[in-house]
């Protein structure tokens, strides 16, 4: 019930942050969160698994492993270390820690500094560039061999609507300053579709090699790495592979030196092994809270809250807020069979999100029945002391009973008598 709704909405959402980048025809009002997600160790070892290129590394949770592991991997002939903050967020190279640490990526030969980074990194919280201002906080730490990096690309390859499948992206400027080389040299950034029936053409992995600047053997090598990306791609069921960097060593060798890949969810019947791994551990807990009682919860960036059914009906309200001159904070779907005690916590939920100013609740009751709904506006009226405007459109089945309801409960709901009448007094009542 739950899914069809967060399909739409999630979906929505998840690519977002790259199709913004590279189109500018992307829309950004949904906050950028995933239905599934892998840190960047649980990424690389899916690549292991398709023979793309990554160093050896480990994965700790203490200062003490951190140091045994930087010196397990010295003694099996690594001349560097890298160490790396695990979280679902990239930009965490010029990332901020509540520590006071600068960075969430160090290079290092000593296993002692190794333990000393780890030190200022677990429990801390790092800010980065995609994060909240508040950041994350860092549980895993990634320590990996190191190798010097002669240039760094960018590579991805992402389901992409307006091609109707799968489309590479590169630019031979890649690293930490992807966003800028989309913004100030989009002449840099190279697009090649990729078709779907037909898979990737060694011709096309070649031409995105060369357009990324690889040259002589290193050629051959990035197009290599291309395909084999290609394959994981298609294989798990991903609409999104984003490789950043994709570097050359002095030795000539291409390197996938940082991963983020992201999934279908609709796929999750069949890539089972891998959404067993899902991370939820930085989810909002509100999502959390919503899927186990059966609703869907979205979270944005404004401040009305929306309670609906229905993932049109949502996207209409959202449409209809922002004409208005609003911004929703949220969305929760309350979804076709929803009872009374369902209702209440949706209200719980929304008042936890503390961006919420005003409250809409947008309801057609096809299956749904008005009256449940309004006896659970009632009860979480009266038991969460709801001082925050509330406007209520309700319509469909049992409406006037519904109506009659929220009267007699003496609460101070203003009730709309459609949707644009709605919309305009939530938002009017912001600014009174
Ligand atoms: P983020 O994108 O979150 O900032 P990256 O994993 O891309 O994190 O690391 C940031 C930078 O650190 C890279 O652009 C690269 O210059 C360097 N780096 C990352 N991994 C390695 C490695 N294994 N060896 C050498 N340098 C690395
Ligand atoms: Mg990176």
């Amino acid at each position: 019930m739950a899914g069809s709704f967060r399909q739409i909405m999630v979906k929505y959402a998840a690519n977002q942050r790259l199709l913004n980048l590279f189109d500018k025809g992307g829309s950004s009002h949904v906050a950028c969160r995933r239905w599934l997600n892998l840190q960047e160790y649980q990424s690389k070892k899916l690549m292991e698994n398709f023979d793309v290129n990554v160093q050896r590394f480990k994965v700790v949770e203490s200062a003490a492993d951190a140091k045994n592991a930087a010196q397990h991997i010295l003694d099996t002939n690594a001349k560097e270390l890298v160490v790396k903050a695990m979280i679902l967020a990239g930009g965490r190279g010029k990332g901020k820690f509540s520590s006071g640490l600068q960075g969430g990526v160090h290079l290092t030969t000593d296993p002692t500094k190794v333990s000393d980074l780890c030190k200022d990194m677990l429990g801390y919280n790092l800010v980065t560039k995609q994060t909240s201002a508040e950041g994350v906080t860092v549980k895993k730490i990634m320590v990996a061999e190191a190798l010097d990096i002669t240039r760094e690309t960018y590579f991805a390859i992402l389901m992409d609507r307006s091609y109707m499948g799968p489309v590479m992206v590169g630019s031979p400027a890649g690293g930490m300053d992807i966003e800028e080389v989309a913004e100030k040299t989009p002449h840099l950034i190279f697009k090649d579709p990729i078709d779907i029936d037909q898979g990737i053409q060694e011709s096309q992995a070649i031409k995105m090699a060369e357009n990324l600047g690889f040259a002589g053997e290193k050629l051959q090598k990035a197009a290599e790495q291309i395909t084999k990306l290609y394959k994981l791609f298609i294989s798990v069921d991903a609409t999104q592979v984003e490789i950043n960097p994709l570097g050359e060593t002095p030795e000539g060798d291409v390197v996938c030196f940082d991963a983020k890949v992201n999934f279908d969810d609709n796929a999750e019947f069949r890539q089972k092994e891998i959404f067993m791994m899902d991370d939820k551990s930085e989810s909002d807990p509100k999502e959390v809270v919503a899927e186990e009682n059966g609703l869907s919860y979205i979270s944005m960036d404004g401040n009305i809250a929306c309670l609906v059914n229905g993932a049109g009906l949502a996207m209409a309200t959202m449409d209809i807020i922002q004409h208005c001159g609003g911004r929703p904070a949220n969305f929760l779907d309350l979804g076709g069979g929803v009872q009374e005690h369902q209702v209440y916590q949706a209200f719980k939920i929304v008042l936890s999100d503390t961006k919420v100013e005003a409250i809409l609740v947008n309801i057609f009751g096809g299956i749904v029945d008005c009256k449940i709904i309004a006896n659970g506006i009632v009860k979480a009226g009266k038991e969460l002391n709801i001082s925050m405007p509330l406007v209520v459109r309700l319509e469909g089945m049992n409406v006037n009973e519904a109506k009659e309801i929220l009267k007699e409960s003496n609460l101070p709901i203003v009730s709309a008598n459609d949707f644009g009448d709605a919309a305009e007094k939530v938002v009017a009542s912001l600014k009174s």
